[in-house]
C-alpha cells in the first residue's frame, strides 16, 4: 500500500499508517455538524459512518452485519469456519466536538490487521471478529457503553424507553436508523462465542506522552466512589464576630479540599478531585455557614481505593471536629474497578515488545467498551500515545508512527492470543 510508481515506499517503513490516517480522515468527515466532528449514536452521520465502516470491513476480506442496535460487525473466518472468534473492536459514535481518534482509531486499525491477514491469506484457528459499536460515549443518550452492553446481554427492555435531550427514546431513533428494537435480545452472543476481547484506544491521559513510550497494555478500567460532603457551621456577620470564635464552614471545606488533594495523591494510580462546591449564604458580608462539595475518588483497586477514603473520612471528621463545626459525609455511588484478563494484559505486553517497544502497564482512568466486554470473555486494551494526553477535544493528536506500531502490535496480539487461547 502506498507505494509510487517506482515502487518505492513513500513513507519507509510504515506499512499501515497512510491508509489507517487517511480513513481515519475520511471517518471525521461524517459528522451532524459541518466544521467539527460530532457523530451521536443513531444521527444521520452515525448511520451514514457504520456504512462506511462495513464497506471497508467488506473490502479487508470480512462478512459483515449490523446488529439490532446499529454496531457494525465484520467477521473473518479462521481454517475451521465457525470456530470461536477474537474480538476486535471500539466504538465510532463521538462526543459533540470530539477529536477523530477516540475510538475510531480501535475500529479502523482492526480492520487494517483483517486486511493485512487477507492479504497475505493467512487465518488464525480463532475467527477475527471487528465491532464497531455505538453510543459508548453517552452523549446522545444518557445510557453509555449501551452496545457492548447488550452483546454480553447485559441490556434490558427499559434501554428503549430512554429518552435524549429532544424527546425521542431509544425505540423511535433506532426505527428512524433502520434498527430493529423489538430484536435487541438478538445482540446477545453466546459465552464461548467470541474467544477474547481486544481494544486498541488512545490512552486520552497524559502517562505515556510524558514517558516518551508509544504503547501501553491496560491492566484495569478504574473503579470510583462517588461522595457529597456537608459542612455546618455558623453563619454570622462578616465585620463582628472575631476570627477565633468563629465556626466558618467554608474556611473548614477549604481544609478538607486540601485534605482530598494529599490522599488522592498517596497512592500510585488513585486520583480524588473535588469538582464542585456550594456556600451558603453566600454573601461578601457573612461567615459561611454551610458548605457542600463533592468528591470523585477513582483507582484500579478496590482495596487500596476503600483503604483511603476511610483514610479520607477520619481525617475529615478531624478537621471537623478541631474547626468545631458538623459534617456529613455520604459516599452514595460506588462503581467496582474491572480488571483486565491477566492472560490478554501479558500477551499485549509481549506483542509490544516484539514490535521492538517498551510496555508500559497502566489503568484506565476512562470507561471503555473493554471494561463490559471483562464481564463477558477474557478481555484487554492497548493504550495508544496522544499528543500531550489531551482528548475529548478537536485538538486530540497522535503520530503516522505509532499509528503504524499501533497496527502492528494488535497484529501480534491477536496472533498471540490465537496460539494462548488454546
Ligand atoms: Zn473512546
Amino acid at each position: 500500500m502506498a507505494h509510487n510508481e517506482t515502487g518505492r515506499d513513500p513513507t519507509p517503513g510504515m506499512r499501515f499508517s497512510p491508509v489507517l490516517m487517511a480513513r481515519l480522515e475520511a471517518l471525521a468527515a461524517f459528522t451532524e455538524v459541518e466544521g467539527q466532528l460530532t457523530r451521536r449514536y443513531l444521527s444521520p452521520a452515525h448511520v451514514a459512518a457504520v456504512g462506511q465502516v462495513e464497506a471497508w470491513m467488506a473490502e479487508a476480506g470480512m462478512s459483515v452485519h449490523t446488529d439490532p442496535l446499529v454496531s457494525a460487525f465484520g467477521r473473518y473466518e479462521g481454517r475451521t469456519p465457525g470456530a470461536p472468534a477474537i474480538m476486535l473492536g471500539s466504538h465510532i459514535d463521538t462526543i459533540v466536538d470530539a477529536g477523530r481518534y477516540d475510538g475510531n482509531l480501535g475500529v479502523l486499525a482492526a480492520i487494517a490487521v483483517v486486511a493485512e491477514l487477507s492479504a497475505r491469506g493467512e487465518r488464525l484457528e480463532h475467527a477475527i471478529e471487528v465491532a464497531a459499536f455505538g453510543e459508548e460515549e453517552g452523549s446522545r443518550f444518557p445510557a453509555h457503553i449501551l452496545t457492548s452492553s447488550a452483546l454480553i446481554g447485559a441490556a434490558g427492555p427499559a434501554l428503549l424507553d430512554i429518552r435524549d435531550a429532544d424527546g425521542i427514546t431509544v425505540r423511535e431513533a433506532l426505527t428512524r436508523a433502520g434498527g430493529n428494537p423489538d430484536a435487541y435480545g438478538d445482540c446477545a452472543r453466546r459465552k464461548g462465542e467470541i474467544a477474547a476481547y481486544l481494544e486498541l484506544h488512545i490512552e486520552q491521559g497524559p502517562i505515556l506522552d510524558t514517558q516518551g513510550l508509544a504503547l501501553g497494555a491496560v491492566t484495569a478500567i478504574n473503579g470510583s466512589v462517588r461522595t457529597m460532603v456537608s459542612v455546618a457551621g455558623f453563619a454570622g456577620h462578616a465585620g463582628t464576630v472575631p476570627m477565633g470564635q468563629r465556626r466558618d464552614a467554608l474556611a473548614a471545606a477549604s481544609e478538607m479540599i486540601l485534605c482530598v488533594e494529599r490522599i488522592g495523591a498517596s497512592e500510585a494510580h488513585l486520583v480524588a478531585t473535588v469538582g464542585r462546591i456550594t456556600a451558603l449564604p453566600g454573601a461578601q458580608n457573612v461567615i459561611p455557614g454551610r458548605v457542600a462539595f463533592t468528591i470523585d475518588m477513582r483507582g484500579p483497586s478496590d482495596p487500596v481505593r476503600d483503604h483511603a477514603h476511610a483514610a479520607l473520612v477520619t481525617a475529615l471528621k478531624e478537621i471537623a471536629r478541631r474547626r468545631r463545626v458538623e459534617v456529613t459525609i455520604d459516599a452514595y455511588q460506588r462503581n467496582a474497578a474491572t480488571a483486565l484478563h491477566p492472560l490478554v494484559i501479558d500477551v499485549v505486553a509481549e506483542a509490544i515488545t516484539a514490535c521492538g517497544q517498551q510496555p508500559l502497564r497502566l489503568p484506565s482512568g476512562a470507561g471503555h467498551d473493554a471494561g463490559i466486554m471483562a464481564g463477558h470473555c477474557p478481555s484487554g486494551m492497548i493504550f495508544l500515545r496522544c499528543k500531550a494526553g489531551i482528548s475529548h477535544n478537536p485538538a486530540e493528536s497522535i503520530t503516522m508512527e505509532d499509528a503504524d506500531l499501533g497496527v502492528r502490535v494488535l497484529l501480534e496480539a491477536a496472533r498471540r492470543l490465537d496460539r494462548r487461547l488454546g
